[in-house]
């Protein structure tokens, strides 16, 4: 495939190439007609009550629309497809993809989504023979789901090696921020990480070390963190096998990781409480302390650089939301260059109004993590390895 003007070659990567929209309509000469799969990432946050399934944050459909567009207007046949949430295997109506495909129907009429990714083993365990029924009447495919390129998914690696395929505008965008963070951040550079996916996030925070100035951590995975310290964390959510990683990560980090001081959370009655960095039995905590909060806002304010992944209590109850607000409101006020990644951390961010505040929302926590990390995804390759291949 030529190179053309449009194509981007994100540095730090191993080889130049990754392949454009414009790319594809080269390749294939004409879009009009064509079938393109595009694989999305409409793995929004949905909020279930009785039997009503309401999209809480539509964000992740709206940030495929430009791709859409640019393919419609084309005369593509659009047919986008995505997982959502994480159905083992099999058809789940817990995550069934009607919600997304009404509101998918109000922002892009005409386009089809199928049904979810993971309703079929195949898509996680990256089973060819699922890759080729994808891709079964369809005559180019582009990803445009950066939240899931760092999975080597059916969807996402297998088919690039079958038809002609593309990075949609989400990807290409997504990678440019994250990779110029990565190479050539303005400095003091600070991450700071929350959330509770703690096993899926403890990975990349060595390998983060060598790229940022400082570490923040709240949300469930300052736990792992507090125990590794030898502090008592009551009931709080954390993971026992990851403690001996986080004391080697604290006794060998070169650069400042900040812990919290403090920690609201329940006691063992079940009432809302302030405590100190060592919770007593029974009391869970849920949210960064207020002297916490304070000390992660100055970081934040102090940076030239920031990447926000993970709230820092569960935000979703506004008794355990202030953390997670103070965070916030200092990404929107700091002049540093900020960039705020992963579905709930995004999906709180437009809860306060500020989404229009940051730099840049990235629709990918995990991935925006591992391409900080590696300067690479499975998803990037795939499309580079099929581009060679022509
Ligand atoms: P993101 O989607 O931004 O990558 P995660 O999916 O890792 O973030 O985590 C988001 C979830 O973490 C939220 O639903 C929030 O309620 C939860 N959370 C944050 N802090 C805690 C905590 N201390 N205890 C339990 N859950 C927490
Ligand atoms: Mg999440």
């Amino acid at each position: 495939m030529p190179d053309s003007a449009d194509s981007f070659a994100p540095s730090g990567t191993r080889s130049a190439h990754i392949p454009t929209l414009e790319d594809l309509e080269g390749a294939l000469g004409s879009l009009d007609g064509q079938r393109i799969l595009v694989r999305t990432d409409f793995n929004v946050p949905l909020e279930r009550e009785g039997d009503t399934t309401r999209i809480t944050d539509d964000f992740r459909i709206r940030a495929a629309l430009p791709t859409i567009q640019w393919l419609v207007d084309r005369g593509a046949q659009v047919v986008t497809a995505s997982h959502l949430g994480r159905p083992k295997g099999s058809p789940d109506p817990k995550y069934s993809m009607d919600a997304v495909r009404a509101r998918l129907a109000e922002l892009a009429p005409g386009v089809e989504l199928l049904e979810n990714l993971r309703y079929d083993p195949g898509e996680e365990g990256n089973d060819d023979a699922f890759a080729r029924k994808l891709v079964a009447g369809i005559d180019g495919y582009v990803n445009d789901a950066f939240g899931a390129s760092h999975r080597a998914h059916a969807s996402i690696v297998g088919p690039p090696r079958y038809v002609p395929s593309a990075a949609g505008r989400q990807l290409q965008h997504e990678v440019e921020v994250l990779l110029v963070m990565r190479t050539k951040p303005a400095r003091p550079f600070v991450a700071v990480l929350g959330g509770a996916k703690v096993s899926d996030k403890l990975g990349v925070i060595g390998a983060l070390l060598d790229t940022v100035d400082a570490l923040a951590i709240g949300g469930a995975m300052c736990f792992t963190f507090l125990a590794a310290q030898g502090n008592s964390i009551g009931a709080s959510l954390f993971e026992p096998d990851q403690v001996e990683t986080c004391r080697q990560l604290l006794a060998n980090a070169s650069k400042p990781i900040h812990l919290p001081s403090d920690i609201v959370g329940l006691d063992a009655a079940g009432n809302v409480q302030t405590f100190g960095p060592r919770l007593p039995d029974g009391a869970k905590g849920l949210d960064i302390g207020p002297g916490t909060a304070a000390e992660f806002g100055d970081v934040v304010m102090d940076s030239r650089t920031v990447f926000w992944n993970g709230p820092m209590g569960m935000f979703e109850d506004p008794r355990f939301a202030a953390g997670t607000k103070t965070v916030a409101r200092a990404m929107a006020d700091t002049k540093a260059f900020t960039v705020v990644g992963g579905g709930d951390s995004a999906a709180a961010l437009a809860e306060f109004g500020l989404a229009d505040d940051v730099d840049w929302v990235s629709t990918g926590g995990g991935a925006s993590l591992e391409l900080l990390e590696l300067g690479d995804l499975p998803g990037l390759a795939a499309l580079r390895v099929g581009a060679a291949r022509g």
